[in-house]
């Protein structure tokens, strides 16, 4: 693999051919790469090693109201289901009012680890007191989120183990979510650790479990409007907070409940140009903040009312990284009308409380497989290669099958295109 050497040294056109070259796709599969780089100088910008742009599916998540203001949620995902569920589960809060959200505090936290400590408590107290001074540090490494009204806020040592200290720096880093600006301002605090404390340092970077970023969505629905076929709203209701406890004592179930909560939040992230494993590993860290993996939402009953909450970390921004970069993203931007970041986190975590509604409310009555498989079976038809005015025809049939799998898919529509001859 020769021609891999020095790869990133390579311009676009010279790494497809090496491809080629070195019989690793045909020339027709080259053109595939070609034609899917819609914007191959921005592709080329953003990461290393480019051949090709990937593209995701993007929708609308609709009927959201927050803090009474309608908005349009653009969502990137290739699930089926995922914005039908997040805009359904919207329509039922729309109905009762919409979503409360609230951004809590704004801030981030970064991470100075120092090893081979012969005594924890004395360092610790020596770093407390020289904290004025590595705050001054931090400011003097990045001085213009100073100017915007952020920057370093609070130092806090914490004792990991009896020779481990990890010295925290609390940032407002204002819209950014600030991952390189803190990352330099630690830097600079490592570097003042070790020439005036003699200490070692191990690693200097920004914590991802932003316990200092929260958000709350909540939602309060009249129980009777839940009502469905033969169930009462508040069976539903009891069947939805009964869902919740389980989700709360059972990691198994907690597991799945957050899955479904991050099908929404994942989409509307993407879609922001956010960094979406930065806020899963916030948000999925979060789940065990006490020890135990849970359920991140709740559903309680209170007098006629069905109330769910959902309080989480969405380090997101407004600006830095690819948000600027990305056409799309600031065209997404434009169709949700946010102000600022505060506001992009209330529309997330109001996201993932109307996907967990939709989910719970389908598995405790239907399952989830009903609205599930109507969407789910236009994807079977094209994996099949059904194309066009085909999809429609083989899902129907497919619909009157007590088996709707590939094989069926695949055996329908070779009957489709053989009909008639
Ligand atoms: P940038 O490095 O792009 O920095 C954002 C910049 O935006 C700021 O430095 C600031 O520049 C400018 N800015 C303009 N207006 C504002 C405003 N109102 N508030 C704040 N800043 C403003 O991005 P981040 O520092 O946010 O870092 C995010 C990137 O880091 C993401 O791409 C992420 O993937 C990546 N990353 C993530 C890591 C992790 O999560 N563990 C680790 C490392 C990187 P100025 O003040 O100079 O004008």
């Amino acid at each position: 693999m020769k021609g891999f050497e020095k790869y990133y040294r390579k311009s676009w056109p010279e790494r497809l051919s090496v491809l080629e070259h070195e019989n690793k796709l045909t020339k027709t599969e080259i053109q595939q790469l070609e034609k899917s780089a819609l914007a191959p100088e921005l592709g080329e910008t953003q990461i290393e090693n480019f051949i090709t742009q990937f593209s995701l599916p993007e929708g609308l998540g609709l009927n959201f109201v927050i803090n009474g203001k309608e908005y349009l949620v653009p969502m990137v995902t290739e699930e089926p289901s995922v914005i039908a569920g997040a805009s359904h589960g919207a329509a039922i809060v729309k109905k009762a009012g919409g979503f409360t959200a609230e951004s809590e505090q704004r801030a981030m936290r970064g991470q100075v680890i120092i090893e081979n400590v012969s005594n924890v408590a004395e360092l610790k107290k020596e770093i407390e007191d020289f904290a004025p001074a590595l705050l001054q540090t931090a400011i003097e490494a990045h001085p213009s989120i100073v100017k915007r009204g952020g920057g370093p806020l609070q130092l806090v040592v914490r004792v990991l183990d009896h020779d481990l200290l990890s010295v925290d720096m609390i940032i407002d880093t204002k819209e950014a979510m600030g991952a390189n600006m803190i990352n330099t301002m630690l830097e600079a605090v490592a570097a003042k650790l070790r020439s005036d404390l003699q200490v070692d340092v191990l690693m200097a970077i920004l914590s991802n479990f932003t316990t200092e970023c929260l958000v709350t969505a909540s939602c309060e629905i009249p129980v009777e409007s839940l009502a469905k076929e033969n169930l009462s709203g508040k069976e539903i209701a009891q069947k939805i907070v009964q869902a919740s406890r389980v989700a709360q004592l059972d990691p198994y179930r907690a597991t799945t409940h957050n899955k479904g909560i991050m099908n929404g939040i994942d989409a509307a992230v993407i879609a922001s140009g956010n960094d979406w494993r930065a806020i899963e590993a916030a948000i999925q860290s979060y789940a065990a903040k006490d020890g135990h993996y849970r359920g991140l939402s709740t559903w309680q009953i209170k007098g006629e009312q069905l109330v769910g909450q959902l309080r989480i970390p969405v380090p997101v921004g407004s600006v830095g990284g690819s948000i600027g970069l990305v056409p799309l993203v600031q065209l997404n931007s434009t169709l949700r009308q946010e102000q600022d970041a505060r506001e992009l986190e209330n529309i997330i975590a109001s996201v993932g409380l109307a996907q967990n509604l939709a989910a719970l409310y389908a598995l405790v009555t239907d399952g989830i497989q009903k609205g599930h498989m109507n969407l789910q079976m236009k994807s079977l038809a094209a994996s099949v290669g059904a194309s066009g005015a085909e999809v429609s025809q083989v899902i129907k049939r497919l619909k009157k099958l007590p088996q709707q799998d590939a094989a069926a898919a695949k055996k329908i529509l070779y009957e489709i295109r053989n009909e008639g001859f």
